[in-house]
């Protein structure tokens, strides 16, 4: 994902004379993306950000060390850009985020060509590190600090309907196969007043919706003396003036209380919508990955959800060939996923990370059975997600625009509260607004529909918060 196209050069264009250009490359989760907006921000005074490689006096790549494969994408990334080093030696190269954190010392030893080396914690420092490197000193920042680093920066574009706020970061889990804890290190939330204030200066500036991120954003609050649960947050957020869409990522089956589960049914900001990772439907398998609830659990809350907001739109996350895992656990997950019936979902390959309690099991599974349960699951979740969206065909829906269509130029593109895109023909004017749009047509990974020009359901009427054809779902 490029974060500058995204959202920062707007901000930032005009505030300060001409500045050299920094490029950031960014992999991996919402989180990471929130992430690069802060280092372009944090570098703003000296730096502008740019789309164009070959123009960028700073290339910063954002990493992610979730899953072998993300890494190996960032090395072979960072190979490749020796030609570019050796074309313009005065650029100088940075890699930050979760590998960074990781590997530390070792990135620089293994890439002559590469300037500095910041962890999750060291973005904050960037500024100060990239002067140095800029000084011909190559430097490494990967100091976990307790709690948050630096109170995060604001990161919209004017204009802007969307945006991420950072509540928390860090994990304390230790899920047996997630580097998070050691990458991102120890949970830690922001105080409630200063999320609030900055949600609502963002509604003030216009924005229309908004995402709550953290590795687990519903404990929220733990270890904050103002005692504020992440309902309570959310509570306080849903009642600010002026907010369409709240939403939030990523959450832990564990931590989703009957509290937070009741808010889907009484919110009318927060979206028919929830992400909740079951990563296994065998319990021996989610005992050995310590995710710390059943498979009984999790479907009681998923069937709590759905009592309480029958549109919900579930989302997943599922590992397949864990170490251990057997036919018959396997098995298990594909019971699961039709019994819980989820509308979208990832679904990878178990990879070892560095550090992690699994990555010392025995009875690793073999590639190739790896391969073919990863086919079979993601033949059913494809089934799933495209009945979910064939079930909406007919329906009249609300759409926050927000691009033009992958599809075509012509089309503009936009989700639904519920979360899945989808693409319809209508005017530019319409980019940043609500509307209506009948679904007509369901594709495996979006939907299509026509506009509906009925007065009394575009956008005006659905630009009003209160107004109840707002909450059209499926
Ligand atoms: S809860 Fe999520 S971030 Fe935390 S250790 Fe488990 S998988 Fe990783």
């Amino acid at each position: 994902m490029e974060l500058t196209r995204a959202c920062v050069s707007d901000l930032i264009k005009g505030m300060l004379g001409p500045k050299k250009k920094v490029y950031i490359k960014t992999f991996g989760c919402q989180m990471n993306v929130a992430d690069s907006e802060q280092m372009a921000l944090l570098l703003a005074n000296d730096y502008v950000p740019t789309d164009r490689v070959e123009e960028a006096d700073l290339y910063l790549i954002n990493t992610c060390a979730i899953r072998r494969k993300a890494e190996e994408k960032v090395r072979s990334l960072l190979g490749s850009l020796q030609v570019l080093k050796q074309r313009h030696p005065q650029m100088l190269l940075g890699v930050g985020g979760c590998v960074a954190q990781q590997e530390g010392e070792r990135l620089l030893a293994a890439a002559p060509h590469l300037d500095l080396v910041f962890g999750t914690h060291g973005i904050y420092r960037l500024p100060e590190m990239v002067r140095q490197a800029a000084r011909g000193r190559r430097v490494v920042d990967i100091e976990l600090t307790r709690g948050f680093p630096a109170q995060p920066r604001r990161h919209w574009r004017p204009g802007a309907v969307k945006t991420l706020v950072t509540i928390m970061q860090g994990c304390d889990n230790f899920c047996t196969f997630c580097v998070v804890p050691y990458v991102r290190g120890r949970e830690y939330s922001r105080l409630s007043g200063e999320i609030v204030a900055e949600v609502a200066d963002f509604l003030a500036a216009g924005g229309k919706e908004v995402t709550l991120l953290g590795q687990n954003v519903n404990s929220y609050g733990r270890g904050l003396p103002e005692g504020v649960t992440f309902p309570e947050l959310l509570r306080r957020i849903d009642a600010l003036d002026g907010l369409a869409r709240l939403r939030f990522a990523t959450s832990h089956p564990r931590d989703l209380s009957p509290e937070l589960t009741a808010a889907f049914g009484k919110l009318p900001s927060l979206c028919e919508h929830l992400h909740l990772p079951v990563q296994s439907g065998s319990d021996r398998i989610l005992n050995a990955m310590n995710r710390g609830y059943t498979r009984k659990e999790y479907l009681q809350k998923v069937a709590e959800l759905r009592r309480v907001c029958p549109g919900i739109c579930l989302s997943t996350d599922i590992i397949v060939g864990f170490p251990g895992e057997t036919e018959a656990d396997f098995e298990q997950t594909l019971e699961l996923v039709e019994e819980a019936g989820f509308d979208q979902a990832f679904s990878f390959k178990y990879s070892p990370r560095p550090q992690t309690r699994a990555a010392a099991l025995p009875d690793r599974v073999p590639g190739e059975v790896q391969a073919e349960r990863l086919t079979r699951l993601q033949n059913l979740l494809n089934e799933l997600t495209l009945k979910a969206h064939q079930r909406l065909i007919g329906k009249i829906a609300e759409v926050l625009v927000d691009g033009i269509s992958k599809r075509s130029r012509e089309e503009l593109c936009g989700r639904l509260r519920t979360n899945q895109v989808v693409n319809f023909s209508g005017p530019r004017d319409l980019l940043g607004r609500l509307v209506m749009v009948k679904l007509t047509e369901a594709h495996p990974h979006s939907l299509k529909g026509t506009r509906v020009e009925d007065p009394t359901l575009s956008s005006p009427l659905a630009d009003d918060p209160q107004s109840p054809q707002r909450r059209v779902s499926c």
